[in-house]
């Protein structure tokens, strides 16, 4: 069982399909036979209408804390996929000759300390082999050691098909006086994750991955000592686009008016309000489930395949991304061309350094059914027998 996560009260639960239309009759969206057509451009709603768009942006941020578990004031969506969100992380918290600690067990560290080398950085990292994720031993003995004033980690490195537990790491990184990041693109909404319980600093995702909406937004939440740290840089934020105080007040977060910033690219908005909108009715704790059955089923499946994961520790392993080892003597690339040309499967191969060693299947949102576990079982094991078997 997980602890139960704070829902969203029912009154806070939104109509959401497309179109879009309100509960309460005097909000201003009304069902679509009476939405006012801007007529000067056919039968299009004038999305830009800002008195809309504010509600919807409300709505996302609303819904953004429920995913997220947080009550943060400072919580949005980046306008940009999931590298903008660790962008605006980075670049936020990141002041020239900080020490950074970074986490690395596959691409994702590495990215991260790109990114705040970037920034000035002095940056310092521990690593694991792939397949492996840090012990709370580990992160104390490198947070003792190196005295960072941020940690970085990914909850779900995808390219190895692991999860990094960070129940308890918000709590040593308190004690040693260290703000902790954490890259949820990969398991929010099908790891359990509780920003605020967890005392998490910083933590972004992306709209694409088990939220199921188009990519192109990153949602992204800052607690309390995060802001503290933006408020007193002593240097400005080297990022226009990405600066939280721009951003924060564009969003709503500041109870100052709001200013023009950029664009918000409002299509992906209102879709990440549906993915959300969607993630609140099914509720969290049973996407979790859902997802966590779904690796299982999966793992059981491979096993009768003499297929293993790379994770040889099962706590290790993530639900959303599942990492295989490629046999000896199999073409990996073979076997997803196959999947991808013969039944339009695609199994995604190996990143970095497990290039060529590893398949990765994701098992995610939509995708995150017993039907789809099954489909995906049968087309790797026909893929692996190869072309004669498949009809060819
Ligand atoms: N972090 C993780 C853990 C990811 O899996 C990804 C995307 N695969 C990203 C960051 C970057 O997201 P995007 O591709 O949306 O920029």
């Amino acid at each position: 069982g997980f602890p139960e996560p704070v829902q969203l009260s029912p009154s806070s639960y939104w109509i959401l399909r497309f179109p879009y239309v309100y509960e309460d009759e005097n909000q201003i969206y009304t069902p679509p036979k009476e939405v006012t057509w801007n007529r000067a451009h056919g039968n299009q709603i004038h999305l830009q209408d800002c008195r809309i768009s504010e509600k919807i942006m409300d709505d996302v941020k609303q819904g953004i804390q429920y995913a997220f578990q947080t009550q943060n004031t400072l919580t949005l969506a980046i306008s940009g996929t999931g590298h903008a969100g660790m962008e605006a992380a980075i670049c936020n918290l990141v002041e020239r000759n900080d020490v950074v600690l970074i986490g690395i067990n596959g691409i994702w560290g590495e990215r991260a300390a790109d990114m705040a080398t970037r920034q000035g950085a002095d940056v310092r990292t521990i690593s694991k082999p792939a397949g492996e994720n840090f012990s709370l031993d580990d992160i104390e003995a490198a947070l003792a050691q190196h005295k960072p004033a941020l940690l970085f980690l990914a909850q779900g490195e995808s390219s190895t098909g692991v999860v990094q537990h960070i129940e308890g790491v918000g709590a040593l990184c308190k004690t040693h006086g260290c703000l902790l990041l954490v890259d949820t693109v990969a398991s929010l909404g099908g790891e359990p994750f509780y920003m605020d319980r967890w005392q998490v600093d910083v933590a972004y995702t992306g709209s694409q991955k088990v939220l199921g909406a188009p990519p192109g937004t990153a949602p992204i939440s800052f607690g309390p000592r995060a802001v503290a740290k933006i408020a007193g840089r002593k240097t400005p934020i080297s990022s226009f686009y990405f600066d939280m105080n721009w951003l924060g007040n564009y969003w709503g977060c500041d109870n100052q008016p709001r200013k023009y910033h950029h664009t918000a690219p409002i299509s992906s908005i209102y879709a990440l309000r549906e993915a959300l909108a969607l993630l609140a009715s099914e509720g969290l704790e049973n996407s979790w489930k859902r997802h966590r059955q779904c690796r299982d089923r999966l793992i059981s499946g491979l096993a009768k395949l003499n297929l293993e994961p790379l994770a040889s520790n099962p706590a290790a392993r993530l639900t959303c991304i599942t990492a295989v080892q490629v046999p000896d003597g199999v073409d990996w690339k073979s076997v997803t061309s196959h999947a991808m040309s013969m039944q339009r499967v695609e199994i995604a191969g190996g990143l970095g350094p497990t290039a060529g060693r590893i398949w990765r299947i994701g098992l995610m949102g939509q995708n995150a059914t017993e039907e789809r576990v099954d489909r995906v079982l049968d087309v790797l094991a026909e893929s692996i027998k190869g072309p004669t078997v498949m009809g060819r």
